[in-house]
């Protein structure tokens, strides 16, 4: 673009004239009455207005909209584009657009608007809440995502003006939530673009390296890609197929992601190459296939058809790994135009194929998974839990494994076969009891892998619980699971619950009756119906102790059945754990749960294992909710009132890396005489994450240390890590 168009100089109408013929150059059938009225109005708008480069502001949105254009979107969005910056940085209103432009571009240029980055506590908040702005804004329109896309594009290539802090962040955002929402929704060019210069601005030594490298062994290649190329093109024409074929184009930051995950060298990465066959018809890429593997023998298991099971952005191409003279070794890419349009600019190109419509079509992979996905947040209520499972479906590789008819079905790698049974039905999933994986009977907990052969063994009478959550990685087993137990569930729970509640009460030996305790009950715990208490604890959502500790208040006298004590005894004769009463008994053998570790001070249960003793849990741990059903097997626990013995307790801390960060927070716990058994820290670009393994004897003494710790520049949060089992308790065989 011709700078000299923004210098103060130059009258608004030469201005115009000069962009719109632009816009004609990059897409001569496009409308421009719109676009030109929106020019206007952005040129009016952003007057006297400078970036950090020292262009014009308009230099900005001009640049947007031009992107835009080449990616042929149409002129609601182009116009869009223009005009996606006045509601942040001009007194323009959104009611003064959509009445000057329409509630189309209105909507638009909101939507870009509220896309923005977020101050929150940490990375990982940061950005749930990005992803959940984004996802809410497409909801509304997908063009918002594309036209933030464009943005993003845009500031990145004009990134140097800014200090190297800033640049930083944007890079490494661009990496974290750009691009793979990108690749999600196949748009490949945008990807690659927002990779590489996120990379540059990263990493520029490393970048260099690799670009000095693709450079320098460009001819070597070029000789080997014509050695492919000249006799497939002859044998094209012999049989009349219309091709383009093109190498591939090259893209540094994937030549480093694998470099750093094969743990290889540069040569050892970059030897397979690919050409790309572009015909005119589904036919024609199977035509080409034979005739390809009818020249150069196939690697066997290199083959594949993503023409009949398409990738879940959309992505559909044959691809097959050939050999060549002198152990040469290609792979080919065989599509129609229309794939590789959709392969480049994935819901983009929507809007070149099928003109302007909003509505998403059925056969539009990506478009669907947005939709479920929109559908799906609506169940995950709190947004780190949401992106959790939105990570998944965009950071994991996919997998593809068959069904016993020998459909493909693909999912994000690490989808267990409760994931599958809820991928092929809902019905198959909530019935489901295992599988027969490749002949083999497995859990339904079992991780798949791809190329495996899977049935699904299914019992009518079985039912999900809440634990299954935890075995599936897929949204949509998560929200069939999740919205079963609302509903049919839901009465189940409520009988459970009952049982529960009321077998709890009975052990108290109370004199009263326990109906005449309902009122009050339900106030204590802030809930308006005696079913709704009964379902949060039969679904364990609610821990039965909460409910029971309303009763302390009346004094209750409560007790440990006697005959069950002695049993134990009997049972687990000279096994000592010291700091745990066991109902006043201390001769009992005892183990601290894995899932919530306790340490004194935290209130706890005890449960009663079958031939493994008891096992001590918080009384706020997941798991107490669900064994709390077998009322015979819960036991009073105490603590000891003992100082002497420690526990260990993992401390996960994160932060902005610095140095001298270890030294700091390791300072801390020698103040407060807190001995460490292991530290570890793990950096990833500017974000630090250290795990401890701290001894200490009471919970007391955690608060003045996290208090302390948090106050250490550039930490950002500090938290008990549930999960860990000590030494100690390993050795004693527990
Ligand atoms: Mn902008």
């Amino acid at each position: 673009m011709d700078p000299s168009l923004f210098l103060p100089t130059a009258s608004i109408d030469e201005a115009a004239d000069f962009f719109i013929k632009k816009i004609q150059e990059v897409n001569p059938k496009i409308p421009t009455h719109l676009i030109e009225r929106a020019f206007r109005y952005s040129w009016e708008a952003h007057q006297n207005q400078i970036r950090k480069s020292g262009e014009p502001f308009l230099a900005h949105p001009v640049a947007v909209a031009l992107i835009l254009a080449e990616q042929r979107l149409d002129a609601i969005t182009i116009s869009a584009g223009l005009l996606h910056d006045v509601l942040e940085d001009t007194p323009v209103t959104r009611e003064e657009i959509q009445e000057k432009f329409g509630e189309e571009i209105a909507v638009l240029v909101d939507g870009v608007t509220k896309i923005k980055s977020f101050q929150m506590k940490s990375h990982q908040e940061r950005q749930a809440e990005t992803y959940r702005k984004m996802l809410l804004s497409m909801a509304k329109d997908l063009r918002v995502i594309i036209i933030k896309f464009a943005d993003r594009l845009h500031n990145l290539r004009t990134l140097k003006y800014l200090d190297p802090e800033r640049i930083k962040a944007i890079a490494a955002e661009t990496l974290d939530i750009y691009a793979p929402l990108a690749h999600r929704l196949g748009m490949a060019r945008i990807k690659w673009e927002l990779e590489d210069l996120a990379f540059k601005h990263l990493d520029w030594e490393q970048y260099r390296e690799i670009v000095m490298k693709v450079v320098a062994s460009r001819s070597e290649r070029e000789t080997i890609i014509d050695g492919f190329v000249f006799p497939l093109r002859e044998r094209l024409e012999e049989e009349h197929i219309e091709t383009t074929i093109v190498g591939r184009p090259k893209h540094f930051y994937s030549i480093y992601r694998k470099m750093q995950e094969r743990n290889k060298p540069f040569e050892e990465i970059y030897d397979l190459l690919a050409i790309r066959v572009i015909v005119g018809s589904i036919r024609d890429c199977y035509h080409v296939l034979g005739i390809i593997h009818s020249i150069w023998t196939p690697i066997q298991d290199r083959f594949k058809d993503y023409i009949s099971t398409p990738k879940s952005n959309g992505y559909q191409s044959l691809h097959t790994t050939v050999f060549g003279e002198k152990g040469t070794i290609v792979e080919m890419q065989i599509r129609t135009w229309e794939m590789n349009q959709i392969a480049e600019d994935g819901i983009a190109a929507h809007w070149l194929y099928k003109s302007g419509g909003k509505e998403m079509s059925k056969d539009d992979h990506a478009l669907v998974w947005l939709k479920n996905l929109i559908d799906w947040q609506k169940d995950l209520t709190d947004s780190t839990e949401f992106f959790e499972f939105f990570k998944i479906d965009l950071f994991h590789a996919e997998i593809f494994v068959f069904t016993p008819k020998g459909d493909l079905i693909s999912l994000p790698k690490g989808a267990t076969i409760l994931d599958f049974a809820f991928a092929v039905h809902t019905d198959l999933g909530l019935h489901c009891i295992g599988a027969k994986v490749d002949g083999k009977i497995e859990p339904i907990n079992k991780e798949l892998k791809s190329g495996q052969s899977v049935e699904i063994l299914r019992l009518n009478s079985k039912k999900p619980s809440i634990d299954w959550l935890r075995e599936v990685k897929t949204p949509k087993a998560r929200s069939a699971i999740r919205h079963w137990l609302k509903t049919t569930g839901r009465q189940e729970s409520i009988d459970l619950g009952k049982k529960i509640v009321q077998a709890s009460y009975r052990r108290l030996h109370a004199t009263t009756s326990f109906s005449d305790h309902i009122p009050g009950l339900l106030q204590h715990l802030g809930i308006n119906n005696a079913d709704r208490m009964y379902e949060l604890v039969g679904s364990g959502e609610l821990a039965i102790n909460k409910v029971m500790d309303f009763f302390q208040v009346f004094k209750i006298k409560k007790s440990v059945p006697s005959n069950m004590v002695s049993r134990i005894v009997d049972t687990f004769t000279g096994r000592h754990r010291p700091g745990i009463l066991v109902g006043g008994n201390e001769d009992i053998m005892v183990r601290f749960a894995k899932c919530c570790n306790p340490i004194p001070g935290d209130a706890i249960i005890g449960f009663v294992t079958r031939g493994r003793g008891i096992s001590v849990h918080r009384t706020d741990c997941v798991n107490v909710a669900l064994f709390t059903g077998d009322m015979e097997r819960t036991i009073e626990v105490a603590w000891e009132n003992s100082e002497q013995k420690k526990y260990i307790v993992t401390l996960e801390i994160t932060g902005s890396d610095r140095t001298g960060l270890l030294q700091e927070i390791s300072r801390v716990f020698s103040e407060f005489k807190v001995n460490i058994i292991e530290g570890v820290i793990k950096t990833r670009g500017q974000q630090a994450r250290c795990t401890f393994n701290i001894e200490i004897a009471h919970r007391n003494q955690l608060k003045p240390i996290f208090r302390s710790i948090q106050r250490v520049k550039g930490i950002e949060n500090v938290s008990r890590v549930k999960e860990y089992i000590s030494e100690d308790r390993k050795e004693a065989g527990l």
